[in-house]
């Protein structure tokens, strides 16, 4: 009796783990956050039984009864499959399942996944490190939570990349504070919503223009010299010219 704390990555099948894909071939039970998208839930077995335990406005579930969820199917089922967006220890609470399981004597495995952090960028064209432009990245929450908001003026540094998650309803506050910090009102940002699946999008603005942007969650925010790069389309055109020589 193992529950696997699973990895979906950011929304696409193809950027699944292959371990993923048999897991989820395998599952008794899936349960599974609000961002996971039909594609992959498409790969679970027919017999199976899925849980949406996603947490939106005005209907969500408490972590605390999540919790409570999986210790109950972990004692009943053989192989749980508890799905997460992403990469499950980044922000996606994988960390506080993981301990509340093994506090409970169930058997955890967790299955790494490709994080937004890193795939929306790429996405959008962006490395998030380069050589000469940025010797490191970032990742940081952008959500306010009591006694645990990140002060974004101490994050000002001009060298480094900064993704922000679940930043988009305080992205004016997060440009203020920054640009409080020191960083260049002119610092390039991109906006990548929805990446990976087919409704990504991909703004791009200054630093002093974010507040303003219309954009919409689930978004990645990129700030930072590279945030004004777009090697996609290198990466198109060289993928194009090899086809034709
Ligand atoms: N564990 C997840 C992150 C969970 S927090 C991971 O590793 O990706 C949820 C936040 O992730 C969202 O608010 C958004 O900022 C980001 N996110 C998740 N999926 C995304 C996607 N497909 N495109 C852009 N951002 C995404």
């Amino acid at each position: 009796m193992t529950v696997y704390l699973v990895g979906a990555g950011p929304g696409d099948a193809d950027l699944l783990t292959v371990r993923a894909a048999r897991l989820l071939r395998q599952a008794h039970v899936v349960v599974h956050d609000r961002l996971i998208t039909k594609e992959i839930l498409d790969l679970v077995a027919p017999h199976a039984e899925l849980f949406d335990v996603g947490k939106r406005p005005g209907f969500s579930d408490t972590q605390e009864r999540i919790n409570d969820l999986l210790i109950t199917l972990g004692r009943r089922y053989g192989r749980v499959v508890r799905l997460k967006g992403g990469d499950p220890f980044v922000f996606g609470r994988g960390g506080e399942e993981a301990q509340v399981l093994a506090h409970y004597g169930i058997d955890v495995q967790v299955v790494a996944g490709i994080t937004s952090a890193f795939a929306g960028p790429l996405l959008a064209g962006i490395p998030v490190t380069h050589r000469g432009l940025s010797h490191g990245v970032t990742v940081v929450t952008g959500s306010a939570v009591p006694g645990a908001t990140v002060d974004f003026r101490r994050l000002a540094n001009a060298d480094l990349t900064l993704v922000v998650l679940m930043g988009i309803r305080r992205r004016r506050t997060i440009a203020r504070e920054l640009i409080e910090g020191g960083l260049d009102p002119t610092t390039p940002v991109a906006v990548v919503e929805r990446a990976s699946t087919d409704q990504q999008r991909v703004l791009r603005c200054d630093l002093a223009q974010l507040g303003e942007m219309n954009v919409s969650s689930p978004a990645v925010l990129v700030i930072g010299v590279v945030a004004a790069l777009d090697l996609g389309r290198v990466g198109a055109l060289a993928a194009s010219y090899a086809m034709s020589s």
